[in-house]
């Protein structure tokens, strides 16, 4: 038998069956590509609102948005907080979408929960390993981004903290690594992605906005994670990316989302990956 590694719990060693989260319907980490699409932050309820009828039309069934905002510098925008949750509920009735949004401490874990049906757990938090114990405690699905100065051993260590607590459902999100080269925003580990997915039976999403910075790039950065075999993508958009109150320049436009996605279908397609929501999507363009 080959050796255990230190991430037990997360490696398919120990696991040899992918993990699939059930939730609202959607089966993270199957067959069917997970799309996640929304704005970096909740800024208003006619923002949210543009964005939700829009990404729900093109039949993608969750919405990211942050109301609680891990921001580098205290001065900018911070999240509408508890109004910014109580937006996302309002799009999610109306529109019937599902939630993922961040909680950045744990103080803050009981005023998210009954808003959110996935917890995004950010990269600047995948080291926070009280807050990863503690965390893998509640009962609803976990993404954990990548840490941006995380190795692969960190990050799957960083799931292990989660999954000892009690909770296997964790989504891995590779989000874009720090290196010498800072043309990019970050650097997006693709073979990462692939080797996240042999290493763990966990689902392995990608998050090409905070990954290149650069609406031009979210493009190809998505079909490449695709390729390598992601199991979904979360996506920033915006309706009006250039008055954002964070993440601008690297927020698609709403039109620029369903142009791309009949080529997310095609790459999924060619590594044996279904798109449920791509029948919805061609009705929307006819
Ligand atoms: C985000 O998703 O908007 C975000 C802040 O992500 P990260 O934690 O990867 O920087
Ligand atoms: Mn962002």
């Amino acid at each position: 038998m080959t050796d255990i590694p230190k991430y037990k719990l997360v490696s398919r060693q120990w696991k040899n069956k992918k993990t699939i989260i059930d939730v609202k319907g959607c089966k993270i980490g199957g067959d069917d590509l997970f799309l996640i699409a929304g704005p970096c932050a909740v800024e208003s309820e006619e923002q949210i609102e543009t964005i939700a009828s829009y990404t729900s039309k093109l039949g993608i069934k969750f919405i990211r948005g942050g109301a609680f905002k891990p921001r580098t510098s205290p001065y900018s925008f911070q999240g509408l907080k508890e109004t910014g949750l109580s937006l996302l509920k309002q799009v999610s009735n109306t529109y019937d979408l599902g939630i993922i949004t961040e909680v950045m401490d744990l103080s803050l874990l009981d005023t998210v929960y009954p808003y959110t049906d996935i917890i995004q757990i950010g990269s600047r938090n995948m080291k926070n390993y009280h807050f990863l114990k503690e965390i893998g405690k509640t009962d609803k699905p976990i993404m954990l981004k990548r840490g941006m100065d995380a190795t692969m051993e960190e990050w799957l260590l960083a799931a292990e903290y989660i999954l000892l607590g009690g909770n296997e459902n964790v989504i891995l999100c590779e989000r874009g690594i720090r290196t010498f080269d800072t043309s990019n925003r970050n650097t997006l580990d693709i073979a990462g992605i692939a080797l996240a997915k042999q290493l763990s039976h966990l689902p392995v999403i990608s998050d090409p906005s905070q990954a290149t910075g650069n609406r031009d790039l979210i493009k190809p950065a998505s079909l490449a994670s695709i390729a390598a075999g992601a199991d979904g993508l979360m996506i920033e958009v915006h309706n009006d990316p250039k008055k954002a109150l964070s993440d601008g320049p690297q927020s698609l436009y709403l039109e620029q989302l369903g142009d791309m996605m009949p080529d997310f279908a095609k790459v999924a397609k060619a590594v044996g990956k279904t798109c449920s929501w791509s029948h919805k999507h061609e009705i929307v363009n006819v």
